[in-house]
């Protein structure tokens, strides 16, 4: 009977963990209400950014973008990805083998029942896309964003 009170405990500790998605783990400097995020979002950015959502594949500006610079968080600016670390991953995001270090935060999603790792801005909270297991080397990791939640200033040439 008692190992069976504990798997009952156990598995109501890993429910509410999920639910709460971390909270208190990382602390996001900038805060808005939502009023204030739509007043510098446009539709769609807050759509993806708060509301978690997804930008349908091959939509997106910067997919194509091979210049050398910098891409940044769509909601607060602040660096997230260069250049190069973007790679083809033929699924039509944006994808990148690493992120800038400390930049990004990953928390678990487990919406629509698939176990996944959400990856955030580590300085609005705003939500990125996903990171996958299957990228290339040397991290092979594969960072799936949002081009809606970037934007990318080019670098000047000297
Ligand atoms: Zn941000």
């Amino acid at each position: 009977m008692r190992s069976i009170a504990f798997i009952i405990s156990l598995s109501c500790l890993a429910f509410s963990c999920s639910g709460q998605s971390n909270s208190g783990v990382h602390e996001f400097p900038v805060q808005k209400s939502p009023e204030e995020w739509k007043e510098v979002l446009s539709e769609e950015e807050y759509e993806i950014l708060r509301e978690k959502g997804t930008e349908p594949s091959y939509s997106g500006d910067l997919l194509t973008e091979k210049r050398t610079g910098i891409y940044t968080c769509a909601g607060c600016n602040q660096e997230l990805f260069k250049s190069n670390t973007k790679f083809e991953s033929g699924t039509g995001w944006p994808s990148f083998y690493d992120a800038v270090n400390g930049k990004v935060v990953l928390q678990t999603d487990s919406s629509f029942f698939l176990l996944r790792q959400e990856i955030l801005c580590s300085n609005c909270g705003g939500h990125l896309g996903h990171v996958f297991d299957d990228g290339p080397k040397p991290t092979g990791l594969r960072y799936c964003v949002n081009s809606l939640s970037l934007d990318f200033i080019p670098k000047e040439k000297p």
